[in-house]
């Protein structure tokens, strides 16, 4: 699992295949699988077509050392990662991601071997998703990685959902579960911290196998859209969870001024989660509301759509909304009432 630094041999390196060369090399297995992409890699630009749908767009830039540690991510799951966190952004609008493009920069420290991880891990995506790789760019940097995906979603105007659309009274529902992937990151850094004592040391993380593939193999909540319109649902706002659900919330709150109680005994946690809290002696809650990368969907529905989602176990309802004079917070299960903050908020505060 931890990057081995003395198996550079018989690596090659990237000035062997020159820029248009790599290009080349790295893309040859993609298919373009959309009608909507007439033009996709080998000209100047790619050429997109939705029709009468609206084109939804987002992008992020990932650095080395900021974003990602190469020391216990592995090339394949980042680029597989780096893929997914923009689709979620794309079905955080409630659309489906058709298009992405992949710029990178790397320095010669790393062959084209490891390049080729990386897009194994992008292409891995590309067919799971069912995106096509359109474009993109590559580049060298001085020192690290870094990796910058757009991608392009198409939706009917009127299924397109925004952070502003939530009103006083509706219920706050999230999928799946969440702070598994911001624990699995500590687990990653304990044992990363242990393998730099002693390198021969081969961790034995079976125990944590559910929390540790929901940091280095985070999935898009694709499936959320279809679900909810066979369940007659549709929302009122949206957004998806990359930094923990206390931040995601303040943003629904503000765009839709609207206040927010959100329920501590309502919180979807993985039992495996919470033993590795216990373990870490941790607070559950102040994880599972402020740790990030879970990718979930986080959105409010009307109250009269209640019993159309009560029970489903793909949702939780975690909450409702208020009137924005009454702000923002978390009901304890001893029924006391926190101020909730975007980040730091601690259990044992206030
Ligand atoms: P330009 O000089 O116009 O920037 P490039 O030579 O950089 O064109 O790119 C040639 C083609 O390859 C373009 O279609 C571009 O989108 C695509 N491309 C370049 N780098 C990448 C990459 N890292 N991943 C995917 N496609 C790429
Ligand atoms: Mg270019």
């Amino acid at each position: 699992m931890l990057e081995d630094k003395n198996q550079n041999q018989n690596k090659t390196s990237l000035a062997q295949l020159g820029e248009f060369g790599l290009i080349d090399h790295i893309t040859k297995n993609f298919k373009i699988q959309h009608k909507s992409t007439l033009k996709g890699i080998g000209d100047d630009a790619a050429v997109l077509d939705f029709q009468s749908k609206k084109a939804v767009l987002s992008t992020d830039l990932l650095i080395e050392g900021v974003h990602f540690d190469l020391s216990y991510m592995p090339l394949k799951h980042l680029g597989y990662k780096a893929v997914v966190v923009n689709l979620s952004d794309v079905c955080a609008m409630n659309a489906t991601p058709t298009q992405i493009t992949v710029s990178i920069a790397v320095s010669n420290r790393f062959p084209l071997e490891a390049i080729e991880e990386l897009y194994a891990g992008i292409h891995k995506a590309c067919e799971f998703y069912k995106v096509d790789l359109v474009g993109g760019d590559t580049t060298s940097s001085t020192t690290g990685l870094m990796i910058s995906v757009t991608a392009v979603g198409e939706v009917e105007e009127d299924q397109l959902l925004y952070r502003s659309g939530a009103k006083d009274n509706d219920l706050l529902v999230l999928t799946g579960d969440i702070g598994a992937a911001y624990m699995g990151l500590q687990v990653l850094e304990r044992e990363k911290q242990v393998f730099l004592v002693n390198p021969q040391n081969q961790p034995d993380l079976e125990m944590y196998s559910y929390i540790i593939e929901r940091q280095l193999k985070p999935e898009a909540r694709t499936d959320v859209k279809e679900l909810l319109e066979k369940m007659d649902i549709k929302p009122t706002s949206m957004i998806d969870v990359s930094d923990g659900i206390s931040s995601e919330i303040m943003h629904l709150c503000k765009a839709s001024k609207v206040g927010c109680n959100l329920y501590e005994d309502k919180l979807p946690l993985d039992p495996q989660f919470i033993n590795v809290c216990e373990e870490f002696n941790i607070d559950s809650t102040t994880i599972a509301i402020n740790g990030g990368e879970d990718y979930e969907l986080l959105f409010t529905i009307k109250m009269e759509d209640f019993d159309k989602i009560k029970g489903n176990p793909h949702f939780s309802i975690i909450g409702h909304m208020t009137p924005e004079s009454e702000g923002m917070h978390l009901i304890t299960r001893e029924n006391t009432k926190i101020a909730l903050k975007a980040r730091g908020w601690n259990a044992l505060e206030e």
